[in-house]
């Protein structure tokens, strides 16, 4: 999976490419699909929901530049394999998930199985970020909005970074990445995806 699906498509930092070797994609994946674990695609998981492709979950976490002192904000747990790789990368992971079971699910796998201890769950709007623990070094969102939530460029960090998919409707999403600067926001286009919208609390 590593060398054909991610670093033959131009993933480089090390760190990524290793924690990808040694995270179990197969325990995040349920358990009548586990033998496609290691397929190039997203997978369907509970609730219509799905957990992304290999690749785009190298490519995201690349894009964040983590060090390892870092505490990181991720909007949408899902299986929570994305979130266990923050956890080999950052020093701290802060994720919130709207779907109640989704995110039951994900704390069993990473605190009762893999006993991760780095990881802090919050169930609820991730929109609205996590102002109890702001601000983040690194925001990592995995579901589309229209546009940016404001509350996730008010909780990053001065010099942070934030990846996210935005878009009006999963044709026409593309990921992007901003970096918080002195004189404002700084944006890239990297380029086209196909994630699940995120979903908005009245
Ligand atoms: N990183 C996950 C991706 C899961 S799909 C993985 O690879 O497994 C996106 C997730 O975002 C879903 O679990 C969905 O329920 C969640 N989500 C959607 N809207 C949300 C919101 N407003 N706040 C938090 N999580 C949200």
């Amino acid at each position: 999976m590593v060398e054909k699906q991610v670093q033959e498509r131009g993933i480089q930092d090390p760190k990524v490419l290793s924690v990808l070797r040694c995270i179990p994609r197969h325990r995040f994946v349920p358990e009548g699909i586990r033998e496609e674990s290691y397929r190039d695609k997203a997978l369907p998981i509970e609730d219509s929901q799905t957990i992304s492709q290999p690749f785009i979950v190298a490519a995201m976490t690349e894009h964040l530049h983590l060090k390892g002192h870092e505490r990181c904000l991720e909007i949408g747990t899902g299986s929570g394999y994305q979130t266990a790789i923050l956890a080999e990368l950052a020093l701290e992971v802060y994720t919130v998930e709207t779907i109640p079971k989704l995110a039951e699910k994900a704390k069993d796998v990473l605190l009762n199985q893999l006993k991760y201890r780095n990881i802090f769950f919050r169930t609820g709007d991730g929109s609205h970020g996590w102002p109890e623990h702001a601000p983040f070094d690194a925001i990592m969102v995995t579901a589309a909005p229209p546009h940016v939530p404001p509350a996730l460029f008010n909780q990053l960090k001065m010099g942070g970074r934030m990846v996210i998919p935005l878009g009006p409707a999963p044709d026409k999403q593309e990921l992007s990445c901003f970096t918080k600067t002195n004189t404002g926001i700084e944006k890239r286009v990297l380029f086209p995806v196909r994630f699940v919208p995120l979903i908005r609390s009245r």
